[in-house]
Parts: C-alpha cells; sequence; structure tokens
C-alpha cells in the first residue's frame, strides 16, 4: 500500500523519543525540554500587528505561486543591504518555510541518481530530501576536534562525475559551527571549478556570537554566485517557526524551476504571514538583538556546566541555539539498571532518571553527541543542568 519512496525513509530518531515525552506529560510529570529547533520567544509585537492588519486589508487569497512582489523586493533589499548582492525578483521564491524551499531546491536541479554531498553531523532533513528527489546523499564526517569547521579538502575527495550539489548549513543545526570565509571560499572555488551547486542554508544568520557575522557564500564572487541557492527564512531569526515563510535567492532560471513545482504542490506560501514577514525583515533588528544577547548568555552558561560535569566534553559553539557534548565516557556504565551503549540509551535515560529531554546525536549523524538546545528560560537551564549532573554522576 506504502510507496517504496515513503517505506524507505529513515524513521526519525526523536519520534520514540517524542512519544516518550508526551507520555510522561499527559501523566503530569514536568519535563524540561531542551529538543526543541524554535526559539522560545514570541513572534515580536510589530510582526503581529502586521499580520493582523493583512487579515483586515483582505489579504486572504493566493498569492502568485513565487510570492507577493512586495515581499520578493524586500528580500532583494535583504541581499543588497546585507551583502552588498544584487538580485531581482525573479531571482527570489517564498515557500512554506525554509524547508520548503530546500525541498523545492532540491527537485529543481536533481536527476535520479545524482550525488549530493552533505557535511556530518548535519540537519536530518537533508538526507531525506534529497532521498526523496531520488538523489544519493553523500554524508562527509567533520571532525569536532576542530568543532565540526567545514573541512573542504575532505568534501573534494567525495566529488564524483555524479556530484550535484553539496548541501552546507552555517551557523549550523546542530553542532552551532559557524564556518570561516577562508573556507567558504574555498568550498566555492571548488563548486566552480567541478561546476557543481551549492545549497547555503543560513537559516541562523542572526544568530551568531562573539563579533561574528555571517558569511553569505554567494557574495563571496560573482561566479560562486552563480552556483549558489541561498536559503533563508524568517523562523528561527524573528522567532517566527508557526508563521512558515522561508526563502530562495539564485539563478532565475532555478527559481523559476523551483516555482513551477512549487505552483503544482502548494500554490504558494500563506498571504497574511507574507505580509507580516515584510515587517520582520525591514523593522526588528531589535528584537533580533535581544534575543541573540539572551541565547549568547544561556549559550556561555551551558557550556560552562557541561563542561563542569565530569566525564563530559563541550566545544562552545559560535553560532545557532544549540550545544554537542561528547558523551562518548559514559558508553558502556550503567546506573546499576540500565546499560548506556550509544546516544539514544543516553536521551532516554537521561529523558527517565532527571526529566530532561535531548535529542540523541545519531539523529544528527553525530554518534557521540547528544543535541541541547538551549531556547529555554536560564532558570530551567540551570535546573536541567542540576538534574543532568546528578543523573550522570550515577552512571559508573
Ligand atoms: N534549516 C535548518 C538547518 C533548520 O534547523 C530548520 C529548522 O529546524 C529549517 C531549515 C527549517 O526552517 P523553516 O521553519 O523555515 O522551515
Amino acid at each position: 500500500m506504502i510507496s517504496k519512496r515513503i517505506k524507505e525513509m529513515t524513521p526519525s530518531a526523536t519520534v520514540a523519543l517524542s512519544g516518550k515525552i508526551a507520555d510522561l506529560k499527559s501523566q503530569g510529570i514536568e519535563i524540561i525540554g531542551f529538543n526543541v529547533g524554535e526559539p522560545d520567544f514570541n513572534t515580536p509585537d510589530n510582526i503581529i500587528k502586521k499580520g493582523e492588519e493583512a487579515y483586515r486589508l483582505g489579504m486572504t487569497r493566493y498569492t502568485p505561486a513565487p510570492g507577493t512582489l512586495e515581499l520578493r523586493k524586500e528580500i532583494c533589499r535583504k541581499f543588497k543591504d546585507d551583502y552588498g548582492l544584487d538580485y531581482n525578483p525573479k531571482e527570489v521564491i517564498v515557500s512554506n518555510g525554509a524547508k520548503q524551499s530546500l525541498i523545492n531546491a532540491l527537485m529543481a536541479i536533481v536527476d535520479p541518481g545524482e550525488e549530493v554531498i552533505v557535511p556530518a553531523p548535519c540537519w536530518v532533513s537533508y538526507v531525506e530530501m534529497i532521498k526523496l528527489a531520488d538523489g544519493i546523499p553523500v554524508i562527509v564526517q567533520m571532525e569536532e576536534k576542530n568543532g565540526f569547521a567545514l573541512d573542504v579538502d575532505k568534501i573534494a575527495e567525495t566529488i564524483t562525475e555524479k556530484t550535484k550539489a553539496i548541501m552546507i548549513n552555517s551557523p549550523n543545526n546542530p553542532t552551532g559551527a559557524v564556518y570561516s570565509r577562508e573556507d567558504l571560499l574555498k568550498l566555492g572555488k571548488l563548486a566552480v571549478e567541478k561546476d557543481i551547486m551549492i545549497l547555503s542554508d543560513e537559516i541562523y544568520e542572526k544568530l551568531i556570537y562573539e563579533g561574528g557575522a555571517n558569511v553569505c557564500m554567494a557574495a563571496l564572487s560573482p561566479e560562486i554566485k552563480e552556483k549558489t541557492i541561498t536559503i533563508n527564512g524568517v523562523s528561527k531569526s524573528y522567532a517566527m517557526t508557526g508563521w512558515r515563510i522561508g526563502y530562495a535567492v539564485g539563478p532565475q532560471e532555478i527559481i523559476k524551476a523551483m516555482t513551477d513545482y512549487q505552483g503544482h504542490t502548494t500554490s504558494g506560501a500563506n498571504s497574511p504571514a507574507q505580509h507580516a514577514s515584510l515587517e520582520a525583515l525591514s523593522n526588528s533588528a531589535d528584537s533580533v538583538e535581544m534575543m541573540r544577547l539572551e541565547f549568547d548568555r544561556r549559550r556561555k552558561y551551558i557550556v560552562e556546566r557541561l563542561n563542569n560535569m565530569e566525564g563530559i566534553k563541550c566545544n562552545m559553539p559560535k553560532g545557532a541555539f544549540y550545544v554537542m557534548p561528547n558523551i562518548t565516557s559514559f558508553y558502556g556504565k550503567s546506573n546499576g539498571d540500565v546499560v548506556i551503549n550509544d546516544s539514544v540509551d543516553m536521551a532516554n535515560y537521561l529523558l527517565e532518571e532527571s526529566k530532561i529531554a535531548v535529542v540523541p546525536g545519531v539523529a544528527f549523524e553525530a554518534p557521540d553527541n547528544l543535541r541541547i538546545s538551549y531556547s529555554n528560560s536560564i532558570e530551567n537551564i540551570e535546573e536541567g543542568m542540576n538534574r543532568m549532573e546528578e543523573a550522570l554522576k550515577k552512571l559508573k
């Protein structure tokens, strides 16, 4: 009954965990959630007002398949102001979240059997999306000891005549790594030389710490721009995950193909949310900065707490809102009841023992780690880390 395509999807390692979390919650047990991939802040008020205005103005009908001209023009303005890049609205598509822009891009460029290289640890949906587009994901492991930096030489070694694209994500989910200008330039030059597309997912672009700023792949040279589809959206930077607005910019021919696909699959993005996104992009810098500073405070606190725990090693990430402590020193240990053999065992143990929810690293091709989102209040982070520390002490 069910198609081969769907049957071949790897079941999400987080689904079983989510079921357990829901079970515990339904029993009235309070769980501290470090598993979420979205800001814990509310959408800023000015953006909500703009959304309300949209309904009152009657913006309740289909919009053009690639998005409203007004929003596409605003996205062009953003790329010009932020990165000095010139795009015209025909080189922009607005989608139902960055997720839809990503699948649109893959459907538009990948033929069956073509390979797409993904540096790992990586966001779990990339791999499944490549498979849905009948492509072959080629996972290339980045090194934890280098802070999961982009290893372009290693990527170069995996290129074959079937390689169609490389999907990168900086700042990175799940590692929090921010790729350096030097490495991105090296990758860009490689893509130009080998005639390979780059899908650059820059959705965490505003969440960078320690004085860093996002390096936009497409801005590195006009030749690299020709090879790059930039994916972005309002979900993470503006606390708008539920509004479902993402976008992509890139060569006109590819954006046109993505629009054809989107037109037949969803018709396009939500109309009032597109109107609200105008406000996000044009008039919300203060709110973004407030959230960024708060994330930064939590980042420093949680990394310090984790590194003070016996047996844990944790890199200080420079972006996004995730940390990836290494937990391998606990593998083979037990509390006398359960044995921890991998990251799934550890996530289950922490959920049962400490009532905290974290994601097993294996879900992101990082079997030595956990992914902990610090998108939670500092009080909850403190309590959660206290509980985690106690639980780890029981493992001998
Ligand atoms: N790209 C990355 C790396 C993400 O982590 C996420 C969300 O978790 C997305 C894209 C999807 O964002 P959106 O809500 O815009 O679909």
